[in-house]
């Protein structure tokens, strides 16, 4: 096995490298200690397996089809591009696949009420969604700010049971979603679980929700060596927080003939408060329980960051893949909104789908290296969800 995915990151701490960890106050110490063991005891226990990929393939709707995009591979005329289809899934994008791994957990651990943070709303969605499957009460922190822009998302939780509370400290976006979620944990340890929705915070979480989401990439290399019977030549996806993108590579790690790019939100460029490009613009530092890249200014402020895409829209990314670009294992890169906006019309146009604005990131990082390389090369791409959410929000960026 090679150094990259072998059980030695993260450590029994959480730290890959000098990145992850569990930066919390003491009060949360004991719970993050038992969800841990929890958690590890549930990887251990077929039935909880069983259980997880009933309902995965059940309700969610896996396996996802790993999607040969013929016009869109015509179009830009070089490697040959698959979609990994995430967007099929049930709530519309990757985000159940965890939300309904964690759910299973709290479940076994005796929890009756579920909490959770969002920005875009996608996973409060996911969230909300798996508790009323569960019949669980269930609490989603959006900024107030958020709330506003996603009114349609709210009214969804809403509708599926769940309490959505506004939040106006702040900003008014996700982090302070965050913040309040977490003093909510601290303060009902004892019947609630904390659903984080991605591969971020304190540890257990970011290695919790990679292996979560890790069907992704299982999937898709079992499909792409049944279609094509080799391995990919690249991965491409978007990086918010990381859960989709590390989905997708983890499985792959260790084939190190499969190069992998994740690309974050450039927004309007990279000047301070114009975009969400942790590698680009940010610097090592502590943010929600963990060590990362984040996006701050010279005193430690946590700045501003803009995307026209809310699911990439944060200040800093997930550890392991701060770790994995010191390693160089994968390769960052950003799109604009312009050239996400563009990717997203130009799927629709040729292939009948539309994807999210944030994985319309990553469709536009195969717009630019597809037709670099040649026609027996093979893209994956995960198309991390669907654009339905998304079609109020472009109307007035893009002129039909
Ligand atoms: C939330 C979201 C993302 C970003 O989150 P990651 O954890 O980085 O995957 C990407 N795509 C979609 C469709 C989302 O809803």
């Amino acid at each position: 096995m090679s150094a990259i995915a072998s059980s030695t990151v993260p450590d029994a701490h959480g730290h890959f490298g000098p990145y992850g960890g569990r930066y919390v106050p003491e009060t949360l110490m004991h719970p993050l200690q038992e969800l841990e063991a929890e958690y590890f005891r549930s990887q251990q226990d077929p039935e909880f397996q069983g259980e997880l990929q009933y309902y995965l393939r059940q309700f969610c709707g896996r396996p996802t089809p790993l999607y040969f995009a013929e016009r869109l591979t015509r179009d830009l005329g070089g490697a040959k591009i698959y979609l990994k289809r995430e967007d099929l899934l049930h709530t519309g994008a990757h985000k159940i696949n965890n939300a309904m791994g964690q759910i299973l957990l709290a479940k076994r651990m005796g929890k009756t009420r579920i909490i959770a943070e969002t920005g875009a709303g996608q996973h409060g969605v996911a969230t909300a969604t798996v508790s009323a499957m569960f019949g669980m009460k269930c609490v989603i922190y959006m900024g107030a700010v958020d709330c506003e822009r996603q009114a349609l998302n709210v009214y969804r939780m809403k509708m599926l049971g769940a309490e959505v509370v506004s939040v106006t400290a702040g900003q008014k976006t996700l982090k302070e979603a965050v913040n309040e979620a977490m003093r909510d944990w601290v303060t009902n340890i004892r019947s609630t679980h904390y659903i984080l929705g991605t591969a971020y915070g304190a540890h257990p979480y970011p290695i919790m929700v990679r292996n979560f989401q890790r069907i992704i990439g299982d999937e898709a290399r079992r499909q792409i060596l049944e279609q094509e019977e080799r391995l990919p030549d690249l991965l491409i996806a978007c990086v918010g927080g990381g859960s989709n993108a590390i989905g997708l590579f983890y499985p792959f790690l260790d084939d190190t003939s499969v190069k992998m790019v994740g690309v974050e939100a450039g927004g309007r460029g990279i000047e301070p408060e114009q975009h969400a490009a942790r590698f680009q613009g940010g610097s090592l530092g502590v943010l929600q329980g963990t060590r990362s890249y984040i996006l701050q200014d010279e005193n430690g402020q946590i700045q501003l960051t803009h995307s026209v895409s809310a699911g990439l829209d944060y200040a800093a990314v997930g550890p392991e893949h701060a770790w994995l670009r010191d390693k160089n294992r994968v390769e960052y890169t950003y799109a604009t909104d312009d050239k996400a906006l563009a990717a997203f019309l130009k799927l629709a146009r040729l292939e009948g789908i539309i994807p999210a604005l944030e994985s319309a990131h990553a469709i536009a990082e195969v717009i630019e290296r597809a037709p670099k390389m040649s026609k027996e090369n093979l893209i994956i791409v995960n198309l991390s969800g669907r654009g339905d959410k998304d079609v109020a929000q472009v109307v007035d960026k893009i002129k039909l």
